[in-house]
Formats: structure tokens, sequence, C-alpha cells
């Protein structure tokens, strides 16, 4: 037998010196944090949007190594203020127009608190009821406002689970496509799935079906039937067909109803990819975009993007769970349980990837209840109302075109075609043009003032404008607009071209 040779002194000394979970110290440095932040809000539009800091540029001003000494909250926070605010991208400014909106709210942040706070690991129903309760509940209570098919929610029989990402749920769902129809064909045939490569099915066999202009770059059900009879005839197993609402180049929305037809014909599953249009469907006069969701098998939309709650939150629904819990269930020892056993629980590990999971449902449960409903929508159409005021503007200047009709908060556009035409014959050819439209926005966004980002859909460069940062104001819309103007002035002025 060894000798215990533990010093006791020592060790409480340790704990009186640094408890890192001292009660009062957290409420000390939690307001600190929360004062920061109320701060930072404040005072946000001061700062570039788009980080302008050259990469590697914080390797250049930290030690090279982890402090030995505690250092105190206020000193790390100004090196926060000095070092990591020049780098972050603010995603929160009003100007920011880039990409899909990260919708920041007080609801979300708060409900990120308590999750964060209580810091539970709610695996399965017994390592914390609360967690895996609220989150059927809310995900059905979500559910119900987008109007989704009883079959989508929990009493129907099928039910909502919260992930981080789409391509989480993306994965989860193929995964649940594959070993079902792995149930229905033979091992064998695993080579000859078609759908995505990372669920184990080769590159090889996953199709991108092109879309065009002229059906505004929507999946065309007839390619869709070619793509699949092509397929089958080569032998292949057309599996997952993977159907947007509001594409992320011009949030274009697919025609489901159609889709869902064509691949219910051939045992297809269908997962429809909301991630951000999703949440404008918790207003009735954009359900339209679900119709025919009914025959899909599973909707997931991003509550991060446009449902004011923080990254991440995706929210994943699916017809039949079982698919789900086949594909993905676990049962190490360690977390066998009697209640599991003995009562048909939810444990939501069975509904992904990993085994760990967050507490997210407190957080989507505070933005639905400090908000409502009612609120929700009217956020939703004033971001969608300024878009539209956007693109009036964009209308009244001749110079500019709008690329495909708006349907959300989203604007394309780009410089027209035929005006760079009448400047120089060069921008006869199309690569010249959107060189133009790529140089526009360069300069815009190194200017600061406000940040935005493009597509390229069929060859063609487009500029997107992407209102729902939840500070946005129609005066920073206008600003916006007067500051894109302003720089294509210059480069049609100064001989740029
Ligand atoms: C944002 C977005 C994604 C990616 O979402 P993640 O949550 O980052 O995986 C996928 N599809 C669409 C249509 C999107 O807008």
């Amino acid at each position: 037998m060894g000798t215990l040779n533990i010093n006791h002194e020592l060790d409480d000394q340790i704990f009186n010196t640094i408890n890192p979970l001292d009660p009062e110290e957290f409420r000390r440095q939690g307001h600190k944090i929360v004062n920061f932040l109320a701060d930072y809000y404040q005072s946000i539009e001061q700062y570039p949007v788009c980080s302008q800091v050259n990469p590697g540029y914080l390797q250049k001003i930290v030690p090279n190594s982890a402090p030995n000494n505690p250092e105190s909250l206020d000193k790390i926070l100004k090196d926060v203020e000095r070092d990591i605010i020049p780098g972050l991208t603010h995603w929160q400014s009003p100007n920011f127009f880039a990409y899909f909106p990260s919708s920041g709210s007080t609801a979300g942040f708060l409900g990120e608190m308590l999750s964060v706070g209580f810091n539970v690991v709610g695996f399965n129903l017994i390592s914390s009821p609360a967690a895996t309760e609220l989150e059927s509940i809310v995900m059905d209570w979500f559910g119900k406002m987008l109007n989704l098919p009883n079959c989508f929610l929990f009493a129907s029989g099928g039910g909502g689970v919260l992930q981080g990402t789409t391509c989480e749920a993306m994965l989860c769902t193929i995964v649940a496509a594959r070993d079902q129809m792995l149930r229905k064909i033979s091992r064998e045939n695993f080579g000859k799935l078609v759908a995505a490569h990372i669920a184990g099915i080769d590159p090889g066999n996953f199709r991108v079906i092109p879309t065009i202009k002229a059906n505004e770059y929507t999946l065309c059900p007839k390619s869709l039937r070619l793509a699949i009879l092509n397929d089958l005839k080569e032998g292949n197993v057309p599996l997952f067909l993977c159907a947007t609402i509001g594409t992320t180049s011009t949030t274009s929305v697919d025609p489901l109803r159609l889709l869902c037809e064509i691949a219910k014909e051939f045992g297809i599953w269908v997962h429809v990819d909301a991630a951000y249009a999703g949440s404008a469907c918790i207003c009735p006069e954009f359900q339209v975009f679900l119709d025919g969701v009914e025959n899909a098998n599973s909707f997931s939309l991003n509550a991060h993007k446009w449902f004011f709650s923080t990254l991440d939150c995706c929210c994943l629904w699916v017809k039949d769970p079982s698919a789900l819990t086949n594909a993905l269930s676990t049962n190490p020892e360690c977390l066998r349980n009697k209640v599991t056993e003995l009562n048909q629980v939810i444990d939501y590990k069975d509904w992904q990837i990993a085994l760990s999971r967050r507490f997210r449902a407190l957080k989507l449960w505070l933005v639905l209840r400090s908000y409502g409903v009612t609120n929700l929508r009217n956020l939703i159409r004033s971001h969608v109302n300024m878009a539209k005021h956007f693109e009036g503007l964009i209308a009244m200047d001749k110079r500019f075109e709008i690329f495909v009709p708006r349907k959300l908060a989203m604007v394309c556009f780009r410089i027209s075609p035929l005006v760079l035409s009448q400047v120089s014959t060069k921008f006869d050819d199309e690569k010249e043009v959107n060189m133009f439209n790529t140089k526009l926005v360069e300069s815009i966004n190194s200017c600061g003032k406000l940040y935005l980002t493009h597509g390229v859909v069929g060859g063609t460069y487009i500029i997107r404008f992407a209102i729902g940062a939840s500070l946005t104001h129609y005066r920073h819309v206008d600003v916006a607009w007067k500051v894109i103007q302003d720089h294509a002035n210059a480069m049609l002025n100064q001989g740029y071209v």
C-alpha cells in the first residue's frame, strides 16, 4: 500500500484563493461583463463593420504562452477592447448586411446565460428532465407557429429537436434516410446510394442539379425527375433530396409540393432546408412557402439566423423520429437507467450525432415568451419592409438592376451590364461586368461603414443585401444605400473603367 501524501492545507488554500465558481465573484464579474456588452452595443456603430485586421495580427500582440498567475477581469477586458474588438466583424452592427443575419436579442442572450449558467448535459431524460421536456414543448410550440402539419409534432407521432447547425441536422437526416433505405435494399447496394458524401456516400454519387434564371434559380421538378431516372438507369439508388426554402445566394424557394410528389414516387427522403427563410413562416403571409411540406420527411431552420436566438439554435422536425433514432441511438452502459427502460421517454442523444448536448431550449423559450408571437411576426415583417424600401431605392437608380425578385429581407442586385456597356465595350464581356461588381463590393466593405457580401449564380456575380440585424433601422438602410451609390459614382466617374 502506498502512502497517502495529500496536503489538505494547500488544497484549502487554493480553494480560498481561486474558487472557480464562487457565487459572489460570479455576481460581481458577471455584472461587469453585462455592462461591458451593453457599452459595446451602444457604441457598436463606431467600429468598421467588417474587421480590417490582417491575418495573423493577434499572434503579434499577445504573449507566447498562457500566464502562470491570475490576471484581473478588468485587465482582461481592457485587452478585449484593445486586441479582440478590432479583430471582430460586427455581426450585431445595424450596418451589417452580409451573409444572413445572426440576430441577437436580450431574450436570446439571457436564455443562453441561463443555459450556460446551469450548464447541464442533457443527453437523456434523467440527466436533466427539464432540458428534454422543455425542448419537446418549445419545438411543438414553434411548429404550431409555423403552421407545420401535425405530422411533425409530438402529439401526432413526429417531433422536433434542437441541433447546433443546419449541417448537423442534414447529416442526421441523411444518415436516417440511408439506414432506412439499407433496411429495404441489401447492404451490398451501399455504394449506389445517391446523396451527399459525408454520410459515407461516394462523392461521385452526389448530384448537383443545375438551376436557371428563368426559374429564379429554383430546383425544377423536371430536372429532378430526369436526374432520378438517369440514376435508376445506371443502377443507382436515389436516396435523399434536399429542397431549399430560401437559398443562400438568392433566397429562392423551391417548389416543394411538386418536388415532394416526385420524391415520394421513388421513395426518396426529402429534407427541407429553410435555414434562413423558415423563421419568416411564423407570418401567415409567408406560409405559402411551405406548401407541400406535409410530404417531406424532415424540415429545419436556424433560429440563430433570423429568430433572435443567438448561435447556435437549429430547429429540426421529423415526421418519423424512429428513422432518426434507429440510425443514431447509442446505449453505453454508463447511461443505462430505469427511466429510459421503463418509460417510453425521449433521449435526445439518439436524435443527434454527439452524446452530450446543451440546454438550448431555454433560449428559444425565453425568446418566445419575452416577445410573444405577435411581436416576433412584426419584427420579421419590419425587416421585410426595410428590404422592400431598399429595393425601391435601387429601382429609382437606373445604373443598378435588381437581379432576382426579392422574396423576403434580402435583395440581390448589381451594376447593370447595360449601363456598363455604354461606358466601355469591354463590358460586353460578362467577366468584366463581374469584375466591376466585385471591385464595387470591395470598395464598399473597405470603407467600414457597412458590410455586404456577394453570390455567384449561373456565372453572374451578384451583390447581396441582407437585412435582419436586430439594431438595423430605416436610417441605416438609407445611409447604406447612399454609401453604395457614392462608391459606384466614384468607380464610374474616376475612370476605373
Ligand atoms: C445558413 C444556411 C446553411 C448553413 O447553416 P449551418 O447552420 O451553418 O450549417 C444551410 N442552408 C441554408 C439555406 C442556409 O441559409
